[in-house]
């Protein structure tokens, strides 16, 4: 089982918290679907088995036309083995699906279907055509405080009119949201979840804010500009996102993604399993089980090393304790925990003894617990997942 990951490194603006990579110049983006296409040629021999999961991240996948992302599917589906029905994403932004005058957040409450161009639904349809059959939609906030603070290309009412739209064409649809937002009161968190709830969604990943180097949200907060991101708010945030999903029946399987049952993405799911995938485009990266790779994050070398049948990335093989630290990172993060069982097997008797060992005070502290044979984190070690992930970490 293995996935393929396809960068699209074009936005139509820069977020202000995003340190991904993209260009706002679209200029070579004819060149760039050329240039994925080949690479994904080029790098045939790297991926054994079947392929799973295609997903389209960035950037924003959803400034391609259809068509586009119909001609890069036909060479993954002519190049590489893959499965019947395999999961298909496709990252979307709602101005790229959407553009129609103002709508009432009413809206939401009442499903009713509001008037739109046409636009949006042959774009929808085109790219379920092409063979895309789940979307991904950044909403990331429905307030347009919220939007402008990020500097988010679309406004609110765009976002639920995507919403309402494309459920007529999708049932497979996660929202992103980001919390933890300066000046984001609790109560426009819960009204966030309960807008995102009430367009009945299977699946959400919520995200909070984070400050990246040398982000334009950096810059603001240094400057005064902007309030700092409050690390308690977040938790807070997160404690009641938990709760108020948990309620609405959703599952929090992994850290930051809540689904209904079954609806669990796949793709993300077969990442923290540490399962191979193949990243083609700018900037992605690839996991072959024990070689990482990364492609050179600029799309003029890009495209200038794949025009030269040379591949425009770096790699590094994994050693036993940095795959025993990645599986310690993503096992607390999802439901599943860390398996004390694949610890002595994978990685021997050291490792199991060392974690054991290291977890003692966090076990004390009901961070940790152990259920069966997995070590998972309590609710009220969730939050703190990644740095109590740190204190497990062999560092040779
Ligand atoms: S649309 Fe996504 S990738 Fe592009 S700048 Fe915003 S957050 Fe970053």
């Amino acid at each position: 089982m293995a996935g393929i990951y396809i960068h699209i490194p074009f936005c139509k603006q820069a977020c202000h918290y995003c340190d991904f990579h993209f260009s706002t110049s679209l200029k070579n983006r004819d060149a760039m679907v050329d240039a994925i296409c080949k690479e994904l040629k080029l790098r045939k021999s790297e991926l054994e088995g079947e392929v799973h999961t295609i997903y389209f991240g960035g950037g924003t996948p959803s400034l391609l036309t259809a068509s586009e992302i119909a001609k890069i599917l036909n060479t993954v589906h002519s190049t590489y083995k893959v499965t019947g029905d395999p999961e298909v994403s496709l990252e979307a932004n709602p101005d790229d699906l959407v553009s129609l005058p103002n709508v009432s957040l009413s809206a939401v409450n009442d499903q009713q279907t509001l008037p739109n161009s046409q636009g949006m639904k042959n774009k929808l349809q085109a790219y379920k055509t092409a063979g895309i059959n789940r979307l991904s939609i950044g909403v990331q906030s429905f307030f347009e405080e919220d939007l402008k603070l990020m500097n988010r290309a679309h406004n609110a009412n765009e976002a639920i009119e995507c919403i309402i739209q494309a459920k007529e064409y999708f049932e497979n649809i996660s929202l992103d949201l980001i919390y933890g937002i300066p000046k984001m009161t609790q109560e426009r968190w819960l009204e966030n979840i309960e807008i995102a709830l009430g367009l009945d969604i299977p699946h959400l990943s919520c995200y909070a804010l984070t400050v990246e180097p040398k982000t334009a949200l950096e810059k603001f907060i240094k400057k005064g500009i902007v309030p700092p991101v409050e690390d308690d708010v977040a938790q807070e945030h997160h404690q009641l996102l938990i709760a108020r999903t948990e309620e609405a029946g959703y599952d929090n399987y992994e850290f930051s993604n809540f689904s209904r049952p079954g609806w669990e993405s796949k793709n993300n799911t077969a990442y923290w399993e540490g399962k191979p995938y193949l990243g083609v485009g700018p900037s992605a990266h690839s996991f072959d089980g024990a070689q990482r790779g990364w492609n050179i994050a600029n799309n003029a070398i890009y495209l200038k090393k794949i025009a030269n049948n040379e591949l425009p990335i770096q790699r590094e093989t994994l050693s036993k304790t940095d795959r025993y630290n990645e599986y310690v990172m993503t096992g607390l993060r999802t439901k599943a925990g860390v398996s004390l069982l694949k610890i002595s097997e994978v990685f021997g008797e050291k490792y199991h003894d060392y974690l054991v060992r290291q977890m003692q005070g966090h076990l004390d502290n009901e961070l940790l617990f152990i259920g069966d044979t997995n070590v998972m984190v309590t609710k009220k070690g969730k939050f703190l997942s990644d740095g109590i992930a740190s204190d497990l970490f062999l560092i040779n």
